[in-house]
């Protein structure tokens, strides 16, 4: 990038938060996905007008501009494959308003989901799509990949609480939306800037429907000595009428590694499932036996908690299965390739076996996990990333999980976004995607090469060396 940009740049920013030194920028480079690549500047921007400011630069010069939260992402979207200018949005990090009696609250992009759970729990509030990255993750990354989590399956994921937001485009800054919950005036662009993962424009405030914390909740947590029966017994649950507010399996791989990686001591069985049900006390336990009832004839042994510790523990197990896999074994990681695909709840046990086969025809470690009773199932492919024929493995093991998943009515992607990982696989009407990105950005510099965009192979770009 020349210097004379930079310097632009430098005259709306503080020179302390532009950065251009190899080892900022390589730093800068990663996101949680197995891909890297370096940005020319990294800028940390404070404020809606100096991303504005900085965008008019961007299309100034036909330069790339990447927004940033946290970099949990797993598919690389927030890797400027494309250098340009990558736009850490983390110290634009206030909760700017909260309307109780309104159902809503107004936040910067930066805002860490966790806290801003904690400042709605003083109100009896929360904001409810629970990624399992909540403790790091922003509401800018939530939106911008509609991330969501355990708690989806009742509560429904980040697309289902936006009513505003604040977007700077190519063509200037916007408001978007409404601070009401309903909205019937005219399209709603708002929602188009779910999942576009920064390929659109950058948000700069969002204002968010939140909901009342839940009185009670309550865990059961059930054994199977066979994954398919359990993936049977979530369709089971889901078909009795009972919807749980998290239901969440694990197969043998994932309960190993977390055993192997943390002291929570699972049970040593084939797979779990983890049910939690929230309500009103006595219907929490009243829920709690039902379970306990559809799941009888399929279950190995059924425990229940209520207890806040016993179940924080559970949870932290569950939440330790990505960290732990990488600890399955030695040299092996667990690479983010075919990790997140969506299925009809009813074909669960059908996509897992599917897996298996999958897994043993190629010769590799599949672990299967997620929440099961939305239909998105993670797996995990364990491989010894310096191996090339394992990559090699792995792909085509990959390609065949998405073709099982389209025969089974499934998508790529239920919560983490397509990037790059994903973007062969990638859903939906792609002309209809690309002529909106061209109207939006005619001159493509909203995170170029991405999703629609990105014609190679996924098993490229690698922060592996
Ligand atoms: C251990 C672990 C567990 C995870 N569990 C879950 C889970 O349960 N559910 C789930 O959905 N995801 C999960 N993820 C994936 C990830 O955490 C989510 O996608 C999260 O929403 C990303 O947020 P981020 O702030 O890290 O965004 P980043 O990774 O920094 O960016 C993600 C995308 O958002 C764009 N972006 C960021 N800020 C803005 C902005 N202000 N304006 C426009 N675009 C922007 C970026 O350009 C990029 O395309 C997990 C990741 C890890 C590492």
């Amino acid at each position: 990038m020349e210097q004379k940009i930079v310097d632009e740049i430098r005259k709306i920013v503080d020179e302390s938060r532009v950065l251009t030194d190899k080892p900022d920028l390589y730093a800068y480079g990663f996101d949680a996905s197995i891909h890297h690549a370096m940005p020319d500047v990294v800028v940390r921007v404070k404020n809606a007008e100096e991303v504005e400011k900085i965008v008019g630069i961007a299309n100034q010069y036909l330069i790339p501009v990447v927004a940033r939260g946290a970099g949990t992402g797993l598919s690389g979207q927030a890797v400027p494959i494309e250098g340009g200018i990558l736009l850490d949005m983390t110290s634009m990090n206030r909760i700017k308003e909260i309307h109780i009696e309104d159902l809503y609250c107004v936040v910067e992009p930066g805002v860490i989901y966790a806290k801003l759970n904690e400042a709605l729990a003083e109100y009896g509030f929360f904001f409810p799509p629970s990624p399992g990255s909540g403790d790091v993750c922003t509401i800018g990354g939530m939106i911008a990949a509609n991330a969501s989590g355990m708690r989806a399956i009742k509560y429904g994921a980040t697309r289902d609480y936006i009513l505003g937001m604040e977007v700077v485009f190519p063509h200037g800054r916007v408001r978007l939306g409404s601070r009401t919950l309903k909205n019937s005036a005219g399209y709603q662009i708002e929602r188009l800037m779910v999942g576009s993962e920064g390929t659109l424009g950058i948000i700069t405030e969002a204002t968010l429907r939140i909901s009342p914390l839940p009185e009670k909740r309550g865990v059961a947590l059930a054994s199977f000595d066979d994954v398919v029966k359990a993936g049977e017994g979530v369709a089971a649950i889901i078909g009795s009428g009972l919807i749980p507010s998290a239901l969440e399996i694990m197969d043998h791989v994932c309960i190993q590694a977390v055993n192997n990686a943390m002291d929570i001591g699972l049970p040593d069985v084939e797979a779990i499932l983890l049910i939690e049900v929230d309500g009103k006390e006595g219907e929490v336990r009243e829920n709690i036996k039902k379970v306990a009832e559809i799941l009888k004839g399929r279950v190995k042994n059924i425990e229940f908690t209520y207890d806040d510790e016993e179940m924080a523990n559970l949870w932290k197990g569950r939440k330790g299965v990505l960290p732990s896999l990488s600890r399955y074994g030695e040299d092996r990681v667990s690479v983010s390739l075919a990790d997140d695909m969506c299925v009809p709840i009813s074909k669960i046990p059908y996509a897992i076996k599917e897996f298996q086969e999958i897994a043993k025809k190629y010769n590799i470690i599949i672990g299967t996990y997620g929440h099961a009773g939305d239909g998105n199932l993670h797996t995990k492919v364990l491989i010894n990333p310096k191996e090339e024929d394992e990559w090699k493995r792995a792909e085509k093991a990959v390609a065949e999980i998405y073709k099982a998943v389209e025969r089974l009515g499934g998508i790529a992607s239920g919560e983490h976004g397509i990037g790059i990982s994903k973007a062969p696989w990638i859903n939906g009407d792609v002309e209809t995607m690309e002529m909106i990105k061209k109207a939006i950005d005619p001159n493509n510099i909203m995170n170029p090469g991405k999703m629609t965009q990105w014609k190679g192979s996924i098993i490229s770009h690698l922060r592996y060396r």
